[in-house]
């Protein structure tokens, strides 16, 4: 008798606790719709002829500078990107295109970010929150703190970023001796665990200076994609650590910046 007591006593226990659950999550959903999951866009999948991967470096108001994109540039192009069907992919997306030819979101780009400057944290990572973009900061750890800190970068990378190594110094490493060369990925690989408990796999050559000893050192360093600044665009079957970009500066207007990413033949600015 006692038994069939408790059975019940459980079984109405069960029936309140699933009850509560319905009753709690439903007014939920409805009063917070911001707070539900993004719905997962049902987008079409290819494999391309080949991938832009797009070189950024600082966003400003900088005159003079090459490599320096005027922030109302900068969002006109990551508009273009979202209202006309472009799909920024992630790292782990383009390793595996270019090593086993997976396919990938239609109309894909690559974004990338070098040397973690203040601009990234401040006026990029909004932007990419705001289209839902993905894209990969390369920062140098024994930078970090005269640009971005280490709780920006933490932010970027709670918040999606693919946060990778860019050397822990930001020097020419064909310069270096090979000893150096080991040394500048290491430590930074070691830096990016002990302050962001990331296992990181991605690297960008300082100053896009790479040679035989650099990209070893590079692949015994665990890096399994890296990117140089040599011009072009991506494709499969390409050495995965030495991989072309598209250097984007204020000379890349729409119109420029159209022509970058749909054709590989694009104007040398
Ligand atoms: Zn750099």
């Amino acid at each position: 008798m006692k038994k069939i007591y408790i059975f019940c006593a459980l079984l109405i226990g069960l029936v309140v606790i699933i009850a509560g659950c319905s009753f709690g999550a439903a007014p939920t959903t409805e009063s917070k719709p911001e707070a539900k999951a993004p719905v997962q866009e049902k987008v079409a999948t290819a494999v391309p002829k080949g991938i832009p991967v797009l070189m950024y470096h600082k966003i400003g108001p900088d005159k003079d500078n090459d490599a320096v994109l005027r922030e109302d540039l900068f969002l006109a192009q990551m508009k273009f990107l979202k209202d006309n069907g472009f799909h920024p992919i992630t790292m782990e997306q383009l390793y595996d295109y270019v090593t086993s030819g997976k396919a990938v979101p239609v109309k894909p780009v690559v974004l990338t970010f070098d040397d973690g400057y203040a601009d990234t944290y401040s006026v990029v990572y909004p932007a990419l929150k705001k289209y839902g973009f993905a894209a990969t900061v390369y920062v140098n750890p024994g930078d970090v703190g005269q640009r971005l800190t280490w709780e920006q970068i933490k932010e970027m990378k709670d918040g999606g970023v693919t946060i990778a190594s860019h050397g822990y110094d930001h020097v020419r490493m064909n310069e270096l001796s090979a000893e150096a060369k080991k040394d500048n990925i290491v430590k930074a690989q070691q830096a990016l665990k002990d302050k962001l408990d990331i296992d990181n796999v991605w690297f960008c050559y300082p100053y896009g200076r790479v040679d035989a000893q650099a990209e070893t050192a590079a692949k015994e360093a665990g890096i399994r994609l890296a990117v140089t600044m040599n011009p072009g665009w991506v494709h499969q079957g390409d050495n995965p650590l030495t991989l072309h970009r598209i250097w984007i500066g204020n000379a890349v207007d729409l119109e420029h910046f159209e022509e970058r990413i749909t054709t590989e033949q694009y104007t040398d600015l």
